[in-house]
């Protein structure tokens, strides 16, 4: 356990730099988000990550995808409870299973509390509901009512 201990110091302080500085950028870009549109910034990025993603293009691009999907703000809480978690000692582990989030993708999305398996599930249920929604809800029926004649 002591040895483990270690392990988790410098490597929180590099992940605690890593959320700052993802806190720091969130916040600069809210400060741009009155210019309104994508920012060639993600569209630049996205290029560069498939230079060299020929090993896991897919697994790139669920990164890509969270971080397109998720708003700056809700990724900027995501990173308020990730730094909260870190004072705590515990962060990087996943929130369903508690099991220890792969250090790799915590460089990728330091503000993730789920690890891969746990968000894929989350997603897909996420989805699912989304889905039903659409079907229950929000869409009105196709069949006319009776008012004509
Ligand atoms: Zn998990």
């Amino acid at each position: 356990m002591a040895m483990l201990k270690n392990i988790a110091a410098s490597r929180s302080e590099t992940l605690r730099k890593i959320l700052l500085d993802e806190k720091k950028n969130i916040l600069n870009r809210l400060r741009f988000t009155d210019c309104g549109g994508t920012s060639s910034e993600t569209r630049m990025g996205f290029e560069k990550m498939q230079d060299n993603a020929d090993r896991s293009v897919e697994e790139l691009l669920k990164h890509v995808d969270v971080r397109i999907t998720s708003t700056r703000a809700e990724v900027l809480d995501l990173i308020e409870v990730a730094l909260a978690r870190l004072d705590e000692g515990t962060y990087g582990i996943c929130d369903e299973c508690g099991c220890e989030i792969p250090e790799e993708r915590l460089h990728v999305l330091p503000f993730v509390s789920r690890c891969v398996h746990c968000q894929e599930a989350a997603d897909r249920l996420k989805k699912i509901r989304n889905e039903a929604d659409r079907e229950t809800g929000s869409t009105p029926p196709e069949e006319t009512p009776l008012t004509e004649g």
